[in-house]
């Protein structure tokens, strides 16, 4: 195990000689080799990892680091960074090298935090278990013939097996709560705009957004107060102040009112996570949060509303993969649209090329209406139905996922039943809250379950607060 809990506690003992960062890193590096079996990475960059912790562990000796100095982070290969392979699990991008960084691992790195590779997902971030990943499977650490969840597969193993101390991943329907709660650690999708998508790889530009997991409270907090803020480089950013995260973990007010809706807990759910999630809103109830009732009646059109608007999306966006631009081109074709066609044929996986055809199914003149015009709709009545059950409550309390980790192989042949995962978790994006994954136990199994609280909109604080009482106190 490794001689920290949290950041705070990390520089702390880096800063005192205790720990060598540049030593952590070379354990880190050693047990990624040691469970390479679990397949959470694409890419590693030892030798900057190496240097760059070098570099800070003598600004932190001299007092002059930034606020992530000392955390060792991986990030999912969806997002950007200069000189270094992104691929998107996807054969189109294969040998496709970024021209340069993403925002939000930008932000990291001028706050001094150490780098150490890219992470396996599913192909474009479209998926839930990270089976549609030309890289392979990643595998549960908790237990390997199990998926790790996805798409953020990788970067939840990784974080599970602490192969690194954070990982950045993305969520556009539950592609970091689902995937945490699957692994037992936390994770967070912020408000939509909270966090800079420049230098994301869009998969559904409207639902996308990035966040992080990690094994504590305190390391999420510390590092989405770095990656949120307005970003001149995406439009739909927020220019809204983001609040101090970490300073705040403690100052709870007790007087939350926390929801539940019942919506949340029907039919599909299992018994086990329905009996997880009651505990954990007992014992809130007993701590002096109160507990009240809210309906959230457009929650049966989430997963139907959810996957006509992102495969809408996802068409449009990936019509740029085209083999003549940059990525995989097909070798043998007579003409300009065999290439296009050639191209797009060998190298998308079976998922996305789904995506693809349904979305542009759902855009297409006679079906616009019927399902993309009306999709939309029914998205704003989800956004409603929350936006009244916030005007009552501060949290709502729900299950992460309706099962916990399922074996690898499962599901992949039966697509619904694979969306149906997302059934807790996609309402989050439809609306454009936040939600967090919060490990709150294990089935008969040992497999870990997860709670997920979710929040009005830039109302992150709550959720940190709250997952921190339950961290230190359920
Ligand atoms: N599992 C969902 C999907 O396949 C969510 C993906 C995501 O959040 N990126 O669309």
């Amino acid at each position: 195990m490794l001689p920290y809990k949290c950041i705070s506690e990390k520089k702390q003992k880096i800063s005192s000689g205790e720990i060598s960062l540049k030593d952590n890193v070379i354990s880190f590096l050693n047990r990624i080799e040691d469970q390479k079996d679990l397949n959470a990475f694409n890419f590693l960059f030892p030798d900057d990892a190496l240097a760059v912790a070098a570099i800070v562990e003598d600004k932190i000796k001299k007092g002059t680091a930034g606020k992530l100095a000392g955390m060792v982070i991986a990030v999912k290969d969806v997002l950007s960074i200069k000189d270094k392979p992104l691929t998107c699990s996807s054969k189109i991008l294969k040998n496709f090298t970024s021209v340069y960084t993403a925002t939000t691992v930008q932000k990291l790195i001028d706050e001094d935090a150490v780098i150490i590779g890219k992470t396996n997902c599913d192909e474009f971030a479209m998926g839930s278990s990270n089976e549609n990943s030309a890289f392979g499977n990643a595998l549960n650490p908790i237990d390997k013939s199990r998926v790790p969840g996805g798409s953020s597969g990788g970067s939840a193993a990784a974080v599970a097996a602490r192969l690194c101390d954070v990982a950045l991943g993305t969520d556009t329907g539950g592609s970091i709560r689902q995937p945490a709660s699957f692994c037992g650690i936390y994770g967070i999708k912020p408000t939509y705009g909270r966090v800079s998508r420049y230098g994301l790889t869009a998969f559904a530009s409207s639902f996308d957004s990035v966040g992080c997991f990690a094994n504590s409270v305190e390391d999420m907090a510390s590092v989405m107060q770095v990656m949120s803020g307005r970003d001149e480089l995406d439009s739909t950013s927020s220019p809204k102040d983001v609040p101090p995260y970490p300073e705040e973990l403690n100052n709870l007010n007790k007087k939350f009112t926390i929801g539940i809706a019942e919506e949340y807990f029907g039919k599909g759910l299992s018994p086990e996570i329905k009996l997880a999630v009651e505990k954990l809103l007992g014992f809130l109830n007993d701590n002096g949060f109160n507990t009240v009732k809210v309906t959230l009646p457009y929650s049966k059109y989430t997963i139907a509303a959810y996957y006509i608007l992102t495969t809408a999306e996802a068409s449009s966006n990936l019509a740029r993969y085209d083999g003549a631009h940059y990525g995989f081109r097909s070798a043998d074709s007579s003409s300009l649209i065999d290439m296009y066609r050639n191209s797009r044929s060998e190298a998308f996986g079976s998922e996305v090329k789904r995506r693809i055809m349904l979305g542009t199914y759902v855009l297409s003149a006679g079906y616009y209406d019927a399902y993309y015009r009306k999709a939309q709709k029914v998205r704003r009545l989800i956004k409603t139905d929350f936006d009244n059950a916030f005007q009552k409550v501060d949290i709502i309390l729900t299950p992460t996922t309706p099962t916990t980790a399922f074996k690898i192989g499962e599901n992949i042949q039966d697509p619904l039943q694979m969306y149906l995962n997302d059934i807790y978790t996609t309402s989050a994006n439809l609306a454009g809250i936040p939600g967090m994954n919060v490990p709150v136990g294990i089935d008969s199994l040992g497999l870990p379950i997860g709670a997920q609280l979710l929040a009005g909109q830039f109302n992150e604080s709550k959720l940190f607060q709250v997952a921190k009482f339950i961290e230190s106190n359920f």
